[in-house]
């Protein structure tokens, strides 16, 4: 299939017949971006009811690692679905839950044993390790930030700050949780510069957290992305992570990674935090981890995982199809994919950072890898956000085929399957050029 190829005025008709049936049974929460409706995806492809076919750089919000129906992956999630589909590995064991826990292992940064816990998404996995760094320390707090993204569960969604309106009328959420700027340089919470502010959004926590609102001996955790996702693919300076994890040593707080859309290749390293050499306590993982089947991993050091039995479980948490799918996954990822992430990601970003000379109204051009961000602000020099703009953009690029995700306040994300090409990237860069001169 060779994308894009748009034949209909979109939605089409049968997508918009889709459409409408189903605003008429499912639930009016879901922030739906644009109509695409979809029939079958394939690798880089995906195609719409009415036959259109669309080039896809959002990868179903960073989780189709490997493309779409990996012929691998299909291939493993047969053979164990033909074998059993169930038996619970809360309370029972088998086989592809203790491999992948063992794959595990070795996998995540730091030598040390580690305990894996499964789920089923991102947002179980940041309960989990929410339970258990309060289990483990004894200590209630917990750290998070402005932008962060962690989950819609009403403990997760007590960490996710990324807009008002995910935590509006939910309240009260856990108590507890201090929400701190995270280290965002191109619009510093602080207006400083860096080179001169003295990581002043690290400072923060020990000059102002612990001295007015919480005993640094009461944390349990700092829950951080090491490159925020949600909040608009904001790439920390380089200095932030390491501070940070000497916070948490120096008193003993554990320092959560929320690896859920940065882990599995997508920076072009397995895990983001190999950027900047950190080890964290508790990694969380999910999304790419199986190719788009329902998982996720919670990633704990064997010292930190001190919680006895019965104290946690899940009934489809590590179900056997889904870890079968996750193994094959990471096969394709050590056999080239994370190295393809790396490279492919270094042209896109390349390329859309020529851009930028063409169009003022693209701020900033950053991330690793797979996982970058292009920020839209008003071309009068001001640094202005450019929402609106942004919005236009992703939709011209929708309706010219290539399938975009907005992120942050005026950010669009570029996050395709690890499997794309260099020619496939520049067919995006193209199109994404052509939107906006059409939306700006
Ligand atoms: N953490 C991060 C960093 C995420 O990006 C997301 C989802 O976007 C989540 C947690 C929540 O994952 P899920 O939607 O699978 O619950």
């Amino acid at each position: 299939m060779k994308a894009p190829q748009i034949k209909t005025a979109l939605p089409g008709p049968k997508a918009k017949a889709l459409i409408d049936r189903d605003h008429q049974v499912t639930a009016p929460a879901y922030g739906r971006v644009y109509p695409l409706v979809v029939k079958q995806a394939s690798g880089m492809v995906v195609e719409d009811v009415d036959g259109n076919l669309f080039l896809d750089f959002m990868a179903g919000i960073a989780v189709a690692s490997t493309g779409h129906s990996h012929p691998r992956v299909v291939k493993a999630i047969s053979e164990q679905a033909k074998k059993f589909l169930h038996i619970c590995g809360s309370d029972y064991y088998y086989e592809p839950m203790v491999e992948l826990a063992e794959k595990l292992n070795r996998l995540t940064p730091g030598t040390q044993p580690k305990k894996i816990f499964f789920t089923n998404s991102g947002t179980e996995t940041v309960e989990a390790a929410i339970k258990l760094a309060r289990y483990h320390t004894k200590r209630q707090h917990i750290i998070a930030f402005h932008g962060a993204f962690h989950g819609r569960t009403l403990g997760a969604l007590s960490l996710t700050a990324s807009r008002a309106s995910h935590r509006a009328h939910f309240g009260p959420l856990i108590a507890g949780v201090h929400h701190v700027p995270y280290g965002f340089c191109y619009r510093c919470p602080y207006q400083l510069k860096y080179g001169s502010c003295g990581i002043e959004c690290v400072e923060v926590l020990e000059k102002v957290l612990f001295r007015y609102e919480v005993r640094p001996e009461e944390v349990a955790a700092i829950f951080v992305e090491p490159i925020q996702g949600e909040g608009g693919y904001i790439v920390p300076p380089p200095e932030y992570l390491p501070m940070l994890q000497s916070l948490c040593r120096k008193y003993g707080i554990l320092l959560v990674m929320d690896e859920i859309q940065s882990g599995f290749g997508r920076t072009g390293k397995m895990f983001a935090c190999e950027h900047w050499g950190i080890e964290p306590d508790i990694l969380c993982a999910a999304k790419g981890i199986a190719s788009g089947m329902p998982l996720g991993a919670m990633v704990a050091r064997a010292e930190v995982s001190t919680w006895t039995n019965t104290t946690h479980g899940s009934t489809f948490g590590g179900n056997p199809v889904a870890c079968a799918a996750a193994l094959a996954t990471i096969q394709l990822l050590e056999e080239g994919l994370v190295e393809n992430s790396a490279n492919v990601g270094a042209t896109l970003k390349d390329l859309l950072s020529r851009l930028k000379g063409h169009h003022p109204v693209i701020g900033d051009v950053r991330g690793l890898g797979l996982m970058i961000g292009v920020d839209f602000e008003r071309s009068d020099g001001s640094h202005t956000p450019d929402g609106k703009l942004r919005d236009r953009v992703m939709q011209k690029c929708f309706e010219k085929g290539l399938l975009l995700l907005s992120c942050g306040q005026s950010t669009l994300r570029f996050c395709p399957p690890l499997i794309v090409t260099a020619e496939q990237a520049g067919v995006a860069v193209k199109i994404f050029d052509a939107a906006i001169a059409e939306a700006s």
